[in-house]
């Protein structure tokens, strides 16, 4: 692939360098070993630099996959310097590629290669480092690694199951959306308000039955709706209220994976930590320590916090500009309707993550520091890597709940 022919498209107002002593890449997954890297480091005599390879494997195999073996969840290659042992000792050119293009991703559309950040990462969340924009040499380099592994999205855009747009007529919906998202006091009710705004365009598309008229239907849709702006005292205290049965299913459903979707937990103990989510009463365990779940519905997430809500802001039009919620999923075809829908849904468990970690902590009122861990926790288990094996019920049957709960008029009211 040339180089320099690449279209890179780089978000704005993003830096990243890598921190010392950091590392928080190298543990908690599964990072796959591509060929290139499983023949350099085959070659090399890892026992001889550590007794911690001594009789072990340096990978393991999944469906025909290799990743490179953990040890108390981190990659075997993680010196306790908390440096790579590939990049030390044969250098950055010898490591797999996943490594190699961290924290980045590139997604290939018809403007050109969207550059998409991983939350997972510390200097993205506290935005330290280089700016991008003085980076697009080496960011082009990483993005020619790789080129069949880039994620494509189509120039034919599906509104809901039957209707489609072309690629510039989306780009209207969401440029229109971006918009509505960056004005208004009150994050929440400007995304609940982009929901129905997009539920009217769709109406308005299934009457006229001719896409081009989009810039009309939303010139008409601005027009006519007035921005209704919540109070948030009024709505958390209604909220704390209304907290009931159904909510507590949509949480259980969508929360469930980080306590009860992932593989090594037992069958036992994933049915009785469903059973806490929805009763809402009982401990679970996040990042190894112990919390009381009816706390979490107790604990305050201010969405007027203008420091807290940046970074949540910064993070959601980020999965929108890169079109996160249009990548086809294991369990979902995309379309618009329900690809905003799963917006919402990182939304929520970004609100509800963070009044985790506050009680984790002990305190009944969010802080920056918890909407940062949740944040990195929504991005790796969630928007990251969301597919029918990482959820709970392993089956077709989740992606039917997932659409029936998303279709619903009165779905974004319930889950934020
Ligand atoms: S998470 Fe980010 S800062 Fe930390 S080691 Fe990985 S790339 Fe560097």
């Amino acid at each position: 692939m040339q180089i320099s022919a690449l279209n890179i498209i780089i978000p704005e107002n993003f830096r990243y360098s890598c921190l010392p002593n950091c590392a928080v890449c190298c543990a908690g997954w599964n990072i796959d070993v591509d060929e290139e890297a499983y023949k350099n480091f085959s070659k090399f005599d890892w026992e001889k630099i550590s007794k911690k390879f001594v009789g072990k494997k340096k990978f393991i195999e999944e469906n025909n996959k290799k990743y490179f073996e953990l040890v108390d969840g981190k990659c075997i290659f993680l010196d306790d310097d908390k440096y790579c042992l590939l990049h030390k000792k044969l250098g950055f050119d010898t490591k797999t590629s996943t490594c190699k293009i961290y924290p980045f991703k590139f997604i290939k559309t018809a403007d050109g290669i969207i550059v998409r950040l991983s939350f997972v990462c510390p200097s993205i969340i506290k935005n330290t480092g280089i700016p991008l924009e003085e980076q697009l040499l080496e960011i082009k380099k990483l993005a020619a690694l790789k080129p069949e592994r880039m994620r494509q999205i189509d120039e034919t855009v599906a509104v809901n199951e039957d209707f489609k747009i072309g690629w510039s007529d989306y780009k209207k919906l969401e440029n229109f959306i971006l918009n509505l998202l960056k004005t208004g006091d009150n994050y929440e009710s400007s995304l609940k308000l982009a929901a129905k705004y997009l539920r009217i365009v769709l109406e308005e598309l299934q009457k006229k039955e001719n896409a081009s008229l989009i810039s009309e239907i939303l010139e008409k849709i601005d027009k006519k709706i007035l921005f209704v702006r919540m109070d948030p005292f009024r709505e958390k205290k209604e909220k704390d209220d209304t907290f009931n049965k159904k909510q507590r299913l949509y949480y259980a459903l969508f929360v469930g994976y980080k306590f009860v979707g992932q593989s090594k937990i037992s069958s036992f103990k994933k049915i009785g930590n469903l059973v806490k989510l929805i009763i809402k009463n009982g401990t679970l365990e996040l990042n190894g320590k112990k919390f009381d779940v009816s706390r979490v519905y107790q604990t305050y997430f201010n969405v007027e916090n203008k420091e807290n809500m940046k970074l949540v802001k910064k993070y959601i039009e980020h999965l929108i500009f890169t079109k996160w919620h249009l990548l086809p999923t294991d369990f979902s075809t995309p379309n618009v309707i329900s690809g905003y829908s799963l917006i919402l849904v990182i939304y929520a468990l970004v609100k509800w993550f963070s009044r985790a970690f506050a009680v984790l902590r002990g305190n009944s009122v969010v802080e920056l520091c918890d909407v940062e861990n949740a944040v990195s926790i929504v991005d790796k288990n969630y928007a990251g890597h969301i597919t029918k094996e990482t959820l709970f019920l392993n089956s077709p049957v989740f992606s039917k709940i997932c659409n029936l709960l998303i279709s619903q008029n009165n779905f974004e009211e319930i889950i934020i």
